[in-house]
Parts: C-alpha cells; structure tokens; sequence
C-alpha cells in the first residue's frame, strides 16, 4: 500500500506543444518522461511484465495510441524486463484480437508480444477472495501470477461510473470475463449486476425492436422473437445491451454508490494479487469521449487534451486526473454541449454527462487503502 503519511506523488506531462519538432512533440517528450521516471522501482529487471491497455472496440479507436505503448515497450525492455501487451476478453476472444490487431496493437508496431490476458476463450483465471460484497471474483491468469504490471488507461467517460482511469480499468479490465468454474457472479459483470437478473426489456412501448443489442451481445444471449426481445440465461451480465440500447429498453436494477463500492472492490483483488508499490499507472487524458472504449463506436471528444499522469498510487493519479479533467476546457460540438449551453460550473464534467459521481470509486478506493486522494503534481 502507498505510504499515507505523505501526499502521494504523481508526474504529468501537459500535451500542449509550441515547438514543432520531434522532441517537443507529446510522444518526444513521453519518451525523455519514461528515461526519469524510476520504473525500476517497480519493474525488476527480468520481470515478465504486462502492460495492460485495452483494446477498444471495431469502432472505437480513441484508446491509447500505439507509438506510447511502443515506447513503454522499449523502457521496460531497457530496463531489462520481458513486457507483454495484453488485455481481457470483451467479446469474443479471437474477434478481440482482430479488434487489437485493426486498432494497431501487434508484435510489428509493438515490440512485444500482445495476447489475452484471460486465454482466447476468457476463462484462464484464478479465483481470489473479492470481500463481502463481490464474495469471489476470478482474477485473469497473466495478471495475477505477474509480478509487476504497468497500466496505460485511456481517460474517458462511464454510463455508470461516471469516467474510467486507473481504479476502473485495472477493475473491470483485470477480472476474467467468464471463468472457467463458477457461475458469471464470479466475473467481472458480478459489479454491474450486483441485484443479480439479467437485463430486462421494458416492452414493446418502449424498444424499437432495432436488433442494436442482439448485435453488441459476445454470447447470442439475445434474440427478438414474434416482436419480443429475449435475454438468455447464457448472459455473461456485461451490460454492452444496456449501453447500446438506443431507447434505454433494456435494464437492470442498479445502486450507483454499491456499483462504485463494487468497483473499488474488484480494483483491490486484482491489485492484491500484487506486492506494494509493483504497479505502475499511466493514465492518458487525451481524446475524452464521453462513454467507455467497449462501445461499439465512439463520439468526439467532450474536453480538449490535458495530458500524460504517471503514479503508482491508482487513487492519487485518478485524483489528479479529475482535478485536471475539471480545470479543462469542454468542446462544442460534442456532448458537452448541454454543459456548456447551461454554464456548467461544476467539478465533475464525465459525472453531469452521466448523472454519476465519478468521484464514488476513487474515494471508496481510498478508503480501502489502494491510496490516497492527496497527491503532489511533478511537472515534467
Ligand atoms: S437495442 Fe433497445 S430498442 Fe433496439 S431491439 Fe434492443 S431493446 Fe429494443
Ligand atoms: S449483458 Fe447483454 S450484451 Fe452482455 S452478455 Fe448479457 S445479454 Fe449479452
């Protein structure tokens, strides 16, 4: 656990660049920003190492760009570590990969190996104690028996956690989609669907019978029969249905605070399974679109570019990330527009879009001891 007595420290890198060459560029610079910073207190040197993005969807292709996960490569390679590029299964497992390989995450433009965390198959887990609230939850195999990992998190907005950084990405993304043993209550749905249905259809008033949601499903969980949406009970609770849905026409019950408090859970039996201080964050505020990198598709951006935080404390660097993602400008023309049309004043711009408390998981996490929310900012 990060040591609490001080403010945890987390280095940012400002995207803004007024020199046009190479090395004032925002990648020249992450370059020189990874040559400082001491990974190797983290990373040891022979450490076979993943370094955990996530993939994005066929038509989401906001996430980290590819040169930063190359040059995150290069650095732990120099160190002498054996870095991997993995992710978890989503849909699945070799569409996925396709998905990777098309958004420009493979051996050639990477320098490392890129493969599933969790198998091709999404069920190489192990199950670890996830607390009272999640019971069991099944770890994906190469994050837990890594010794070290380094999290590069694209920065964006949430349906239900209002944004997704650090806590959230190493939460939902280091949890096995659908364990080998065990039902979906020890996966990484168990936090969206805590209240334990499926997702229901409100009916006929309300679905415009589209097909969008038999589409996003990875299991054909999901059929329209005489006029009928069906949910199986093959459903692996993702929530992608929900979330695609046009007419919200599907849901589930939810409590957004238990949701957050889910979240924090799941983030601290993946990070359990590591000694302190041996993961190192990486979070990317860059191209902010609104909703997550699962969607099948992705809007503009709702806040200029910020920049690059890098910490190993996961609740100082999303601490700062919403510090900074508030103090940015919203853009027009995006689904900031509401905000800005209504002179939003608030702290909180991912949350006013969502009607979320983006803050819920990062303070549940402090309170589970993943960190602190005081940080310093080392500006690079
Ligand atoms: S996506 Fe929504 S509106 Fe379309 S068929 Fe499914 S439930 Fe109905
Ligand atoms: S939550 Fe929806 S999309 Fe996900 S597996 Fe279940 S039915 Fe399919």
């Amino acid at each position: 656990m990060p040591d609490d007595s001080t403010p945890s420290e987390v280095w940012f890198l400002t995207a803004r660049t007024d020199r046009f060459d190479y090395a004032d560029s925002l990648l020249g610079r992450f370059i020189e920003l990874l040559d400082d910073y001491p990974l190797i207190d983290s990373v040891g040197r022979g450490d076979v190492v993943p370094v955990k993005i996530h993939f994005g969807s066929r038509g989401a292709i906001q996430t980290v760009r590819p040169p930063f996960v190359a040059e995150v490569v290069n650095a732990l390679k120099k160190i002498g570590a054996h870095p991997f590029v993995t992710d978890t299964v989503r849909m699945l497992g070799h569409e996925y990969l396709e998905v990777a390989n098309r958004n420009g995450y493979n051996r050639a433009t990477l320098g490392a190996p890129v493969f599933l965390a969790d198998g091709i198959f999404g069920n190489d887990s192990i199950e670890m104690d996830a607390g009272e609230l999640l019971g069991t939850q099944c770890v994906a195999s190469a994050i837990h028996d890594a010794p070290s990992m380094v999290v590069l998190s694209h920065v964006k907005g949430h349906i239900q956690a209002g944004f997704g950084g650090a806590i959230k990405h190493v939460a939902m993304g280091g949890v096995s989609s659908h364990p080998r043993h065990g039902t979906w209550e020890k996966c990484r749905g168990k936090a969206h669907f805590l209240m334990g249905t499926i997702p229901e259809w409100k009916g006929v008033d309300t679905c415009n019978l589209c097909g969008i949601c038999a589409r996003h499903c990875p299991m054909g969980a999901i059929e329209i029969v005489d006029d009928k949406v069906i949910v199986s009970d093959d459903c692996w609770r993702c929530g992608r249905c929900i979330s695609a849905c046009p007419d919200q026409a599907l849901f589930t019950p939810k409590d957004d605070d238990l949701f957050q408090e889910a979240l924090a859970s799941q983030a601290r039996t993946v990070l359990g399974t590591f000694s302190p201080a041996r993961v190192v964050y990486v979070n990317f505020m860059m191209e902010m679109q609104p909703e997550c990198d699962c969607m099948d598709s992705c809007d503009v951006p709702m806040i200029q570019n910020v920049g690059v935080l890098i910490g190993t404390d996961p609740v100082a660097v999303d601490a700062a990330t919403l510090d900074m993602v508030a103090d940015a400008p919203l853009l027009l023309g995006s689904r900031a527009d509401r905000l800005i049309r209504d002179g939003y004043d608030g702290r909180d711009p991912f949350g006013a879009v969502h009607l979320k408390n983006s803050w819920g998981h990062v303070r549940h996490a402090a309170k589970m001891g993943l960190g602190q929310v005081d940080y310093t900012i080392k500006r690079i």
